[in-house]
């Protein structure tokens, strides 16, 4: 549950923000330890220390051993994910009909980009293998079993990685950084065209109506970092389950 090494061989590794810490230079890319680990005393976790949400409730949030307090953020993402997850449940079996590659694509993405989004609120940094196997799970299940055309995918990340990458350069990675423009790729394949447009004004509407009073009050300066992947990861999963519905309701709302 809580880890401080890459775990490679569990699927729950997505869903641990934990698994992602940043490690020393040298140990990246080299052999990881596989087991999860206490963040404080380092002892290798059991299995039952390591069950998302009942663990840190039995342990009433502390280490078994050293007795220190895990960090809450580790269940609140898996709190977001576990709510997200049940919530995805009821919107597929309610539709009309289950499409099983649609099934697969929301829940994939909506835990993809919980971790990015909580690990870019807390250390300004998205992710970029995350972004990577994003990328790649994007254009398959678009192209391959949604029907997305060539077309399609290939503006929306041109739009968004374009849009990202020019305001990078504009600024010298001040306004945005690498780490956005990456995110676009995935943004563009998940989302393709013009559905990418409706998460890059949501991303963008959301971030001024949110950035601007924290502005304006002096909790952040102009100069100050916000960051802008916590947006986008809201902004694309919206686009991804609401997207048709947000681009009605807007072409409504300026009377086209
Ligand atoms: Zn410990």
């Amino acid at each position: 549950m809580w880890r401080t090494y890459k775990q490679i061989d569990k699927g729950s590794d997505l869903l641990s923000p934990t698994a992602h810490t940043p490690l020393p230079r040298s140990q990246r890319g080299i052999q990881l330890p596989s087991r999860s680990v206490c963040v404080h005393c380092h002892r290798q976790l059991e299995w039952f220390e390591n069950i998302p949400l009942v663990s840190f409730l039995i342990l009433r949030g502390k280490c078994r051993t050293c007795k220190k307090i895990i960090p809450m953020d580790y269940f609140v993402v898996e709190l977001v994910v576990g709510l997200g997850f049940l919530f995805l449940g009821w919107y597929h079996f309610n539709s009309n009909q289950i499409v099983p590659a649609l099934l697969f694509r929301d829940f994939f993405f909506f835990s993809l980009f919980t971790v990015i989004f909580a690990y870019d609120l807390k250390y300004y940094l998205i992710i970029s293998n995350l972004v990577w196997v994003g990328s790649i799970v994007a254009f398959v299940v678009s192209y391959f079993f949604l029907g997305f055309s060539t077309y399609s995918l290939l503006l929306g990340i041109l739009i968004a990685s374009g849009f990202f990458l020019l305001q990078y350069l504009v600024s010298r990675g001040k306004w945005i950084g690498g780490g956005d423009v990456r995110l676009g790729v995935v943004m563009g394949a998940l989302l393709g065209f013009p559905n990418i447009l409706v998460a890059l004004f949501l991303a963008y509407v959301g971030g001024g109506l949110i950035s601007l009073p924290l502005v304006i009050f002096k909790k952040k300066g102009m100069q100050s970092q916000i960051p802008f992947g916590t947006f986008l990861s809201v902004a694309t999963l919206v686009a991804m389950l609401w997207g048709r519905q947000v681009a009605d309701w807007y072409v409504g709302l300026i009377g086209l």
